[in-house]
């Protein structure tokens, strides 16, 4: 049977091991955390999509449909030529159309309401 001077010792032992198993663990969290961290690094290898990358086909089934395609890259903010006519007197009605890529107008001279692809 310990007396009371042996059971604090014994009790002091027994904290110092659970404190030196947990700083064992804790050291092998904090290695699996850096290791968990270097795979989370992504690096992006390729450029965002533009419309700089549609095809004229597929510029040719926009026009087709009555929507105007988007302009090249260095012409992006002017207004595009009417899809119907091809005038440039067109007026601005709505910089969203139907949806968030397309911007709505109306032509001047033929009075056709179309949407504009946005180029980005
Ligand atoms: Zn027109």
């Amino acid at each position: 049977m310990l007396d009371q001077c042996h059971q604090g010792q014994w009790k002091a032992l027994a904290v110092l091991n659970v404190l030196g198993y947990l700083e064992a663990e804790a050291e092998v969290l904090v290695e699996v955390l850096v290791m968990v961290t270097a795979e989370v690094e992504v690096e992006e290898a390729r450029t965002p999509w533009s419309t700089e990358a549609m095809t004229e086909e597929a510029r040719e089934k926009l026009l087709g449909y009555g929507v105007a395609p988007p302009l090249p890259l260095p012409m992006a903010g002017e207004d595009p030529p009417c899809p119907r006519c091809g005038s440039r007197e067109v007026v601005l009605k709505n910089p969203f159309g139907a949806t968030l890529c397309k911007t709505l107008y109306q032509c001047a001279a033929c009075g056709e309401v179309f949407e504009a692809f946005k180029t980005v």
